[in-house]
């Protein structure tokens, strides 16, 4: 029994470090995220990027993409319907 002993206290050791260790690594993984994100908040471009992904419209007649903010827009049956230009809004009302 003495001879088990400081092998137990040796394994209890060696565990608490492992553990130490896993959670060194996943505080560091967790930081590293959370300055990520931080960073990513922060970038003007980014945001802006993303945003003016959001606020994409599609020209029903032509069929290209334009920005919310330089769409033509339309009201119609309560719907509002952009166009990326008089031409194609044109096309439209006349079809
Ligand atoms: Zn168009």
């Amino acid at each position: 029994m003495d001879d088990i002993a400081p092998r137990i206290g040796l394994m209890i050791i060696l565990i608490r470090l492992a553990i130490a260790v896993f959670i060194g690594w996943w505080l560091f993984k967790l930081a590293r995220r959370v300055l990520a994100g931080a960073a990513k908040s922060f970038s003007g471009f980014d945001k802006g990027r993303s945003a003016e992904v959001a606020d994409m419209v599609q020209d029903p007649v032509c069929g290209s993409y334009i920005s919310l903010n330089h769409a033509l827009a339309l009201k119609r049956d309560g719907k509002t319907i952009y166009f990326c230009s008089e031409k194609c809004q044109n096309k439209f009302i006349n079809s």
